[in-house]
């Protein structure tokens, strides 16, 4: 790894503080990722309750309570697709990852972004590597150690040349605020500095970490779940979709389980009439 800069390693020491205090809703990932589910709101009795608001006006306290007719009751919702009592949880994840990883993340439209910017701080100075799994498919490595030591370079390259033209961009801002070509500066935020970090982070790699706020209700989570998580999808961003799936189910395990059992009989009738529609069926 390169040498890092002083945000970044705070951002490290950050992970490291968060870790210790919730352990069981932290992962890292890779050479530098990281995932929390740091909060979320309502469980599966929200759900009931809501679905329940024209039938009934018992309420249920939590997923605990369920009897085995209120699982039942969840697994139809879910399976015949009553989306809107499932869009009253929702689910807060921060997480770190490569740039080209969030480019596929943020397609999911429904939900809340807010991402770390590069006008603000300096980059996050630390490039994803893959790691061995991630330079293997089935046994062969699609990336040797000479391409990925030329990698590894190329990046700390990057990261150097941001540093020191960043450095110098700002020597030479003071200079000419002593010099009085420039006013001197008033509170807030430097606009010649800003304008300097705005221009530079355009050499900033896909493979450069950044930092991200995501909330999102279930219903939406399912969605994510469903198609970042199976086999198609890109290796890295299904690690992390495993991880924040592992977690959501470390907290929900009810609506984790229930939620799998449609995926998979979703996915088994997809199965079924693909055979059918080629011809192949029994
Ligand atoms: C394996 C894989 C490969 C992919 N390849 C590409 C690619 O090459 N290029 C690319 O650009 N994207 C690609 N995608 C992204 C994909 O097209 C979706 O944008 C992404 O998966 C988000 O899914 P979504 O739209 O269901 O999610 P969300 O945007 O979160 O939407 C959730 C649901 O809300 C509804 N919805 C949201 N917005 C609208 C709308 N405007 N109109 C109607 N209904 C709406 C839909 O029912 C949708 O399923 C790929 C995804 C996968 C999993």
């Amino acid at each position: 790894m390169n040498e890092i800069n002083k945000a970044t390693a705070e951002l490290q020491a950050e992970m490291a503080q968060r870790m210790a205090i919730n352990p069981e809703g932290t992962r890292r990932i890779g050479n530098f990722g990281f995932i929390e589910l740091e909060e979320s709101w309502g469980d599966e009795a929200t759900i009931i309750n809501t679905a329940r608001i024209s039938t009934t006006n018992q309420r249920l306290k939590s997923g605990q309570d369920f009897s085995e007719r209120d699982r039942q009751l969840l697994y139809q919702l879910l399976r015949d697709q009553h989306g809107t009592p499932f869009e009253t949880i929702y689910f807060r994840f921060r997480f770190i990852a490569p740039i080209f990883v969030l480019r596929q993340w943020v397609k999911h439209r429904v939900s809340s972004w807010n991402e770390f910017s590069m006008r603000y701080r300096k980059p996050i100075s630390v490039a994803y590597i893959p790691d061995a799994a991630a330079r293997t498919v089935d046994g062969y490595a699609v990336l040797d150690e000479a391409a990925l030591a030329e990698y590894e370079a190329l990046m700390s390259q990057l990261f150097q040349w941001y540093e020191t033209q960043y450095s110098a961009a700002c020597a030479r801002i003071d200079q000419a605020r002593e010099s009085g070509e420039l006013a001197p500066k008033e509170g807030g935020r430097d606009p010649y500095r800003g304008r300097a970090r705005e221009l530079l982070r355009n050499v900033m790699p896909v493979a450069a970490y950044s930092d991200v706020y995501w909330t999102i209700n279930f219903r939406s989570l399912m969605n994510f779940f469903k198609l970042r998580r199976k086999k198609d999808a890109q290796y890295e961003i299904r690690e992390y979709a495993d991880a924040a799936y592992a977690l959501f189910a470390a907290r929900l395990p009810l609506l984790a389980e229930t939620m799998q059992r449609v995926i998979d009989e979703s996915a088994g009738e997809s199965a079924i009439q693909e055979q059918e529609h080629n011809g192949l069926g029994g």
